[in-house]
């Protein structure tokens, strides 16, 4: 198996994604290395099978990734917020279920965390803003109400770039998370955290939000797999709105089969989400594994000046073998693609200036002390939020105001609409299209913090999907300089099932 290779090889830069890929089995078989390198025991199915088979248990599967949290996070800072003792709980809880013979799910009894956006009630949530910091949601999003019912184990809450707002989780309130391939590097972001869980086998899955490429980027710089899958089928409910007509929870795991499991508890419809889709009620469903029947497609805009070479010649490798295993392969053009980083910061801002509204100092954690209600207001805004997110909501505010309505957000979504209808020309012609995630690999801490546009530029090859809400994934497909490498495949609206097949095919290979 790919992934092996570097272990059997004694590779000197054994990436993290073998450590964690070992974690699930090693730590929680307590089977020998050489066994299980023998038996492939090294996913959620087979942790399950030694579930069943009583080789281990919940309980030190969970104790497994506690240690691990112990031992590691004090450096990469990625968990915010470990839940030991609820955890060892559920763990308790699952195991029982074993025991009787009646287990809930393929992740009943499997660890994962939680990116800190995502509401779990009871349980402090701060987006990773000193605005919330306090604040404890009395309800529960409803990915982790069927992550409960599915069994899973909660290990803890991960930090993020605040209100998911940033590229590398450098805006926190918590400080930076670390890059455990090289800790003076970012993780990608917002969701750098649940990236670095994952990466570092400190946990073996995790959730993400992807708003403009939050979970697929810190997954290429992390060496692990991020699934962001067609807005609407996974609720937002629960989930702290940044921008609600791009916002999407997914799956981050360290193999495609893996996310693919946990994105199937997750997904389906929800009443309690106005854009949620009932994803079994799309016929065109069928998974296509057959890939010498596969069209690609190669968007020459995702290949043009910005990229960096060696990324591109580690993506150019990764098409490659994909048309040594029969795929036709084609370059195709997204013309408006251009335009969508413009029409997203337009957009989003707005969306993110009418969502955060609602922190005023009344409703919602932090309250400055202040003479007068008003003086609250403005008190709790200016010291609850950092720099980026008030340049978000300044930008928002002006951009919807009456007399640049039309000039800027009213021509921003016409401009949505012919980067949607580029795709939806090139699917007419091919069923995925590859390219790389982001121009670079991960980038160091502090670089690009005094600069938002180069720092909004990592996010140059996702945001066009979130805007026109289609599923797309980051499979790693090599490492330049010792650093990940992730391919992006994008698909068409509810391809999300074959997206995950493709990844699937790619990772075997
Ligand atoms: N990096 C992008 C931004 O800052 C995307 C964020 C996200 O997907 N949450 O807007």
């Amino acid at each position: 198996m790919y992934f092996l290779r570097p272990i059997l090889a004694g590779h000197k830069n054994q990436s993290y994604q073998n450590i964690s890929l070992l974690s699930t089995a090693y730590l929680c078989s307590k089977i020998k290395l050489d066994k299980m390198i023998e038996e492939k025991k090294f996913n959620i199915k087979e942790t399950s099978e030694l579930f069943k088979a009583k080789k281990t248990t919940p309980v030190e599967c969970t104790k497994a990734y506690l240690d691990r949290i112990s031992e590691h996070n004090h450096k990469l800072n990625a968990f915010v917020k470990v839940l030991a003792d609820s955890a060892l709980k559920m763990a308790e809880e699952s195991q029982k279920r074993f025991e009787a013979g009646s287990s809930k799910s393929l992740l009943d009894g499997i660890p994962i965390a939680i990116k800190d956006n995502i509401a779990i009630e009871g349980i402090e949530t701060t987006a990773g803003s000193k605005m919330l910091q306090g604040f404890v949601p009395p309800y529960e999003a409803e990915v982790i109400t069927k992550l409960k019912e599915a069994g899973a184990v909660i290990l803890g809450k991960t930090n993020l770039d605040e209100f998911a707002m940033g590229s590398s989780t450098e805006t926190s309130v918590f400080g930076p998370t670390k890059n455990p391939a090289d800790e003076t590097r970012v993780p990608g972001g917002s969701s750098g955290g649940s990236a670095v869980a994952v990466a570092s086998g400190m946990s073996p899955l995790a959730l993400g939000s992807d708003t403009g490429g939050s979970i697929r980027q810190p997954a290429s710089f992390c060496g692990i797999v991020g699934f962001k899958p067609t807005y609407g089928t996974v609720s937002r409910y629960g989930l702290f709105a940044m921008a609600s007509s791009l916002d999407q929870i997914g799956s981050m795991a360290s193999t495609v089969e893996d996310a693919e499991i946990l994105y199937n508890i997750i997904k389906g419809y929800d009443k309690k989400d106005s854009t949620s889709i009932d994803i079994n009620q799309i016929s065109n469903l069928k998974s296509q594994n057959d890939i010498s029947k596969i069209k690609i497609g190669i968007p020459k805009e995702y290949f043009a000046e910005g990229l960096d070479p060696k990324v591109k010649k580690v993506i150019e490798e990764a098409i490659e073998k994909f048309k040594k295993m029969g795929a036709e392969i084609k370059v195709v053009s997204l013309p408006n693609s251009k335009y969508a980083m413009t029409c997203y910061y337009i957009i989003m801002p707005v969306e993110v200036a009418s969502n955060l509204a609602r922190y005023d100092g009344i409703k919602y954690g932090y309250s400055a002390k202040a003479q007068n209600s008003l003086d609250v207001y403005l008190k709790t805004r200016s010291e609850g939020f950092g720099a980026e997110v008030k340049r978000r909501i300044m930008l928002g505010t002006y951009t919807s105001s009456a007399g640049y309505i039309d000039q800027y957000y009213n021509k921003a979504q016409k401009v949505r609409s012919l980067i949607r209808q580029d795709f939806n020309q090139v699917f007419k012609d091919v069923d995925f299209i590859l390219g790389p995630v982001a121009p670079t690999t991960a980038f160091k801490i502090g670089e690009k913090t005094t600069d938002p546009l180069t720092m909004y530029l990592s996010d140059i090859y996702t945001i066009a999907v979130n805007l026109a809400g289609l599923p797309a994934i980051s499979v790693p497909c090599g490492e330049t300089d010792g650093l990940p490498v992730g391919l992006q495949i994008i698909g068409p609206q509810f391809s999300d099932t074959k997206i995950l097949e493709l990844g699937k095919i790619y990772e075997s290979a």
